[in-house]
């Protein structure tokens, strides 16, 4: 049941003397154990990593990119069968967990192009007799910490990207979702991968802080909560490290009075109940401009959820949506729905009483009559609550969203222009949807968000992902023609 770390390509007992149980949180059962790895471990493996890096980085470009290309086919063999394996120890629905699996092989797809992406610029005679270029290059050794919603995607957002660069790198999964992250190593190793250019530590803060602090690791990625994201972009950043870190959100979907009815229901459902509201970019809070367009959107989302299947995946696969991740995870979702009618909101609908005994089922819920101020309006839920709020103009809406504390995203809904064009030039927020529930941003950009939901400059994933992991030299170069003469060719 001990999971192992994968260290210079071998399978390792972790050092760590307590670890933390993997449940399938469709049944509550455990799995699996995650050991809580230690700092020696980390230093093992920034050792082989930096062993591994002196060849991989030396590695032409094209050969670095024909292992991604074979990692690329061992995935889509495999696609159906990691898809089974997210869904068990996350618990999202097949459809959810092929989402996630096929939003990672995209990463692997842009990171195939590698040797094309990291061409640099060139002038000749940018001066007499001298020629400018740009080159970039790896960094070196680089961590990635990932969150438990998304076990194959945000993982991939990361080391695809920095390994096809030419560095080496150290992923912590979520000690919460670990097995998925042990079977991308695996099929990454059958690619070709040489040994310690990939590896896996697991565990907990011991292993996060070490990452941030060890003098081997020059990069670090992470996704998860706010609070958690800035830990760790002061640290990593206190000792000389680069740092990307993703946090927490609090996503708005707003509704004009003209939204398409069918369309703009499909969205709101998939945003704010898909993965069982635990996304970065779920739509959390739902603003219907003025009171007959709120009054629809009350009846539309009840109706709609009413009918909602809750259920295990596994099982049932026609459930639209399964479990959060633990038992905390559904008490918190209770005690905000609690809250929420003790602060003076109106919960509209609540299924919870009628979600399986068995696992960590919570909701669906629709609470209304939520107020900027209110626990529903500020903080991140990450749980199956949609919030409604009703503001009389798309002025009030925006000046609403722009008090919030993350950036993540926010999407509009309307088949008006010039209120699409006003939402989206005046949000203070990085991704943004135009009748799009859940604007995640694809491969070939970067995951953008702003304000509290990022420490950072360079964001994951597209070319800021390129830049991120690798760094410019600009080199230039003095050839006068009067050498040749002198030398008589
Ligand atoms: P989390 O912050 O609890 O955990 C993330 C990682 O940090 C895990 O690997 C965990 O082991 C580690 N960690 C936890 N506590 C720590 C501590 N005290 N010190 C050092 N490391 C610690 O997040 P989670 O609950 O796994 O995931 C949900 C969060 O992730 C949500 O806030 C969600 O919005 C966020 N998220 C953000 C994005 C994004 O792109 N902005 C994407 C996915 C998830």
């Amino acid at each position: 049941m001990m999971i192992k770390n994968f260290i210079g390509g071998v399978w390792t007992a972790s050092h760590g003397t307590t670890s933390a149980p993997v449940h399938n949180p469709s049944t509550g059962e455990v799995i699996a154990q995650t050991p809580f790895s230690l700092a020696s471990d980390v230093d093992t493996a920034v050792t082989e990593a930096k062993k591994a890096f002196a060849s991989w980085s030396r590695t032409p470009a094209p050969k670095r990119a024909a292992v991604m290309f074979r990692y690329r086919d061992l995935l889509e063999q495999e696609f159906e069968a990691l898809a089974q394996l997210v869904t068990r120890e996350n618990g999202k629905t097949l459809e959810e967990s092929r989402g996630d699996v096929r939003r990672g092989i995209e990463v692997i797809e842009f990171a195939c192009g590698i040797a094309h992406l990291l061409k640099g610029e060139s002038l000749p005679r940018v001066a007499e007799h001298i020629d400018a270029v740009t080159m970039r290059e790896p960094l070196g050794v680089c961590a990635g910490i990932t969150p438990y919603n998304f076990p194959a995607m945000v993982p991939m957002w990361m080391y695809p990207v920095a390994i096809a660069c030419g560095n080496s790198f150290i992923l912590k999964p979520s000690e919460k979702v670990p097995l998925t992250a042990i079977r991308l190593a695996e099929l990454f190793a059958q690619a070709g991968l040489p040994d310690g250019v990939f590896n896996i530590v697991h565990g907990g803060r011991e292993v996060v802080d070490a990452l941030c602090i060890h003098r081997g690791i020059s990069a670090i990625s992470f996704v998860g909560s706010s609070a958690i994201a800035a830990h760790v972009y002061a640290l990593g950043c206190k000792h000389g490290k680069r740092v990307q870190a993703a946090g927490g959100a609090k996503n708005v979907l707003l509704v004009m009075p003209d939204a398409d009815p069918d369309p703009t229901l499909r969205a709101i459902l998939g945003s704010s109940f898909g993965c069982a509201g635990q996304r970065c970019m779920a739509g959390s809070v739902l603003m219907g401009i003025g009171k007959a367009t709120a009054d629809q959107w009350r009846e539309r989302v009840t109706s709609a959820l009413s009918t909602l299947r809750v259920g295990d995946p596994a099982a049932d696969t026609t459930a639209d949506m399964g479990p959060v991740i633990d038992a905390a995870a559904q008490q918190r979702f209770q005690k905000y729905i609690t809250d929420a009618a003790a602060e003076g909101a109106d919960v509209a609908f609540d299924a919870s009483a009628r979600a399986p005994e068995a696992g960590f089922f919570a909701g669906p819920a629709l609470v209304d009559d939520v107020k900027p101020g209110m626990k529903l309006f500020e903080e991140e839920i990450f749980g199956p609550v949609l919030s409604l709020v009703r503001p009389q103009t798309l002025t009030e809406a925006i000046e609403m969203m722009n008090g919030l504390t993350f950036g993540n995203g926010a999407s509009i809904f309307t088949n008006s222009g010039a209120a699409a064009r006003q939402f989206v030039q005046d949000i203070q927020a990085g991704m943004l949807g135009v009748n799009v529930g859940v604007p995640a941003p694809m491969s070939l950009f970067s995951f953008s968000g702003w304000n509290e939901s990022f420490f950072g400059d360079l964001h994951v994933q597209g070319i800021e992902g390129v830049m991120f992991y690798t760094r410019q030299k600009c080199v230039l170069s003095r050839w006068d023609k009067s050498y040749v003469r002198a030398m008589g060719w």
